[in-house]
């Protein structure tokens, strides 16, 4: 059976050493969340997802999401209880506002506790992560009324929440969306289409469930510009406010597919259903870039969720596996075998896996917390700065953190051998669920691409710029600290590859943007190691401090944290020189062949 224990430590550790979170008591909601309440925050959230959540994560996979003959979904065994605990702790309330029946904390928070819940059960971790994404685009584009209707539920988690993009002949291709709206003299549409790969669309968990549907009003301009976003109830709301009669939106079907057993994946009828305009007419996709930027940010946390989950049980079945014999002598001479955790080998692997889970986390931290001051601060120039980092980041950690936390499952697996591709230990439900997060919420590529055409050109490249000078200033500040070699020197020669790939996309994509495309990929997983490099040399800098002084009774804590940190940089960091020469041969061998030739 595998085991899940919450990074709390860690996660603290980010928060107030590296991060410094005191500095940002400014900011609403921070100075109600102080660090002895984050702390209880933190260990109670680990606790419901150890407790609570991850003994349902095996048994939700085997027993999966049953449709029923009246259309209604039933989920797994224990998720509706676990879902009213989930609600009755309030962890859906944590970030939401405050109007509305939120508690208003830091978003950063929301965030830690989603990566805890989503390494002990994915699956159902997904519910309340689609409403907490909903919740965010209502917030910020709904109308009073509309707030004021949905919210309350939503936070409160009686109700769930959805996004519907995709459609049978459209998915990265928003522009083809073809279900149609309706106006009618009251100011609502009508709603009427069919959209497929609907995660959360039918369930049992609660009362009703609220689709944020992207659609088109009939007369409506072709392409993206001409897409509006709807609200629509899958039940109407009564005039209690409860949920009332029916309101043609069905379930037809649920995918049988590779992982995520747990969270019903569901083709979507809308027929003639009622649904109210969210924001602005053809303005529908700016609308729901909020709740796909949530989501994206969610999913980059599910790709860490995996691959730290997966680590933890690698390492516990690779201390404990008796198997050849240790390269320098026998480590357990009592027993008829040494555990795996002596072959060096097995130790790249391990440690390759945590050293980017700690960056990883320091990052996806580091991004939250600039989300946050972009969103709370009254200091125009430093939301500025957060926003272009988000922006910046949002792309890169969604496909750096779910190709790379993916593969670190498969190698996390690989420690079990034979015993890795059975069942019972649940490795393979690991990899199965990590894979997913590579594909949906714009597949990676897409994201490459998002990086490389939108996000670098954006504002004449002005987050690209701040993001090499942020990194830059520490190097330079620094570069005399010969204890922190190890690390500024590898992140230097990170900086250079990617100073030189933005260099080479300035001079050659221009001019063919097959070059763009081409290299866009490499770029983005140059950006992310660089990025990640940058959270090591961040991390380092503040153990050094920490060991100088009095290290609280944790030197071997932080001396360990080194250890893994000085293998990033030494094993995995260098990996940018790679990504720079691909860059750089541009598109035209893959160019020069017809289609044929595939
Ligand atoms: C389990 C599951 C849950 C999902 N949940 C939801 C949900 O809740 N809501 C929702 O709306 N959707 C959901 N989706 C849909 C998901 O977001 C889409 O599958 C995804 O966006 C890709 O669309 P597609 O499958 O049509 O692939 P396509 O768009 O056909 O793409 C196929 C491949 O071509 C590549 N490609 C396409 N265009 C380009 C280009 N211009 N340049 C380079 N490469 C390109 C893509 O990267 C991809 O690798 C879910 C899917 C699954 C499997």
């Amino acid at each position: 059976m595998p085991s899940y224990s919450a990074p709390v430590d860690d996660t603290l550790f980010l928060l107030k050493d590296v991060f410094g979170y005191d500095r940002y008591a400014d900011l609403p909601g921070f100075s109600d969340a102080p660090l002895d309440l984050v702390e209880a925050i933190l260990r109670e959230g680990g606790k419901f997802a150890e407790e609570v959540l991850q003994p349902l994560n095996q048994s939700g996979d085997r027993q999966g999401c049953v449709r029923n003959d009246d259309g209604t979904v039933t989920t797994p065994d224990g998720f509706r209880k676990a879902y009213q605990a989930f609600c009755e702790n309030g962890w859906g309330t944590l970030a939401a506002h405050p109007d509305y029946g939120g508690q208003g904390l830091p978003h950063t928070l929301a965030t830690v506790v989603n990566e805890f819940a989503s390494s002990a059960n994915m699956a159902f971790a997904m519910y309340p992560g689609l409403t907490a994404g909903a919740v965010a685009a209502l917030t910020t584009h709904a109308s009073e009324d509309l707030k004021k209707t949905f919210l309350p539920n939503m936070i409160a988690g009686t109700w769930t929440g959805t996004m519907n993009l995709t459609e049978p002949h459209c998915g990265t291709d928003l522009g083809l969306i073809r279900t149609k709206a309706v106006p009618q003299t009251d100011g609502s549409y009508r709603i009427t289409g069919t959209k497929i790969f609907i995660s959360a669309g039918e369930h049992d968990l609660a009362e009703n469930i609220i689709h944020l549907v992207l659609a088109r009003i009939e007369g409506a301009p072709e392409g993206t510009k001409g897409i509006s976003l709807f609200v629509v109830p899958r039940n109407q709301v009564a005039s209690d406010g409860t949920a009332g009669d029916a309101n043609g939106v069905s379930c037809g079907s649920i995918e049988h597919k590779m992982g995520i057993h747990g969270n019903a994946t569901c083709v979507m009828n809308f027929d003639d259903a009622a649904g109210w305009l969210v924001g602005e007419e053809n303005k529908g996709l700016k609308a729901m870039f909020i709740m796909m930027n949530e989501a994206r940010l969610g999913v980059a946390v599910q790709g860490l969720s995996q691959s730290e989950v997966a680590y933890q049980n690698a390492v516990t079945y690779a201390k404990d596996r008796l198997q050849g014999r240790s390269l320098t002598g026998p480590k357990s001479p009592d027993k008829p075998a040494d555990p795996i955790i002596v072959h060096p080998d097995v130790r790249r692997t391990l440690m390759s896996i945590r050293a980017f889970n700690e960056a990883a986390r320091a990052l996806v931290i580091w991004t939250a917390l600039h989300g946050d001051v972009s969103h709370r601060s009254d200091d125009e120039k430093a939301r500025q700065f957060s926003d272009d980092m988000m922006g910046l980041m949002t792309p890169v950690l969604k496909g750096v953190l779910t190709d790379t936390g993916f593969a670190n499952a498969v190698n996390a697996q690989q420690m079990y051998g034979g015993h890795g591709y059975i069942g019972e230990w649940g490795m393979e439900q690991f990899v199965r669920d990590a894979r997913i997060t590579m594909i949906y919420e714009g597949a990676n590529g897409i994201q490459a691409l998002d990086l490389v055409g939108r996000k670098l050109p954006a504002n004449g490249g002005r987050a690209i710029m701040s993001f090499f000078n942020e990194v830059n200033t520490f190097l330079k500040e620094n570069k005399d600290d010969k204890e922190l070699a190890a690390f500024t020197g590898p992140l230097k020669k990170a900086m250079d590859d990617l100073q030189a790939a933005t260099m080479w996309f300035m001079n050659n994509a221009m001019k063919n943007p097959d070059n763009a495309g081409a290299g866009s990929t490499d770029y983005m997983h140059l950006f992310g190691l660089t990025a990640l490099g940058y959270m090591w040399a961040r991390m380092a800098l503040t153990i050094k401090a920490k060991l100088a002084e009095d290290a609280g009774g944790k030197a071997d804590w932080f001396e360990n944290k080194l250890a893994f940190g000085t293998f990033f940089m030494e094993r995995t960091l260098p990996e940018t020189s790679a990504h720079l020469a691909r860059i750089s041969s541009g598109s035209d061998t893959m160019m020069s062949v017809g289609a044929d030739a595939f």
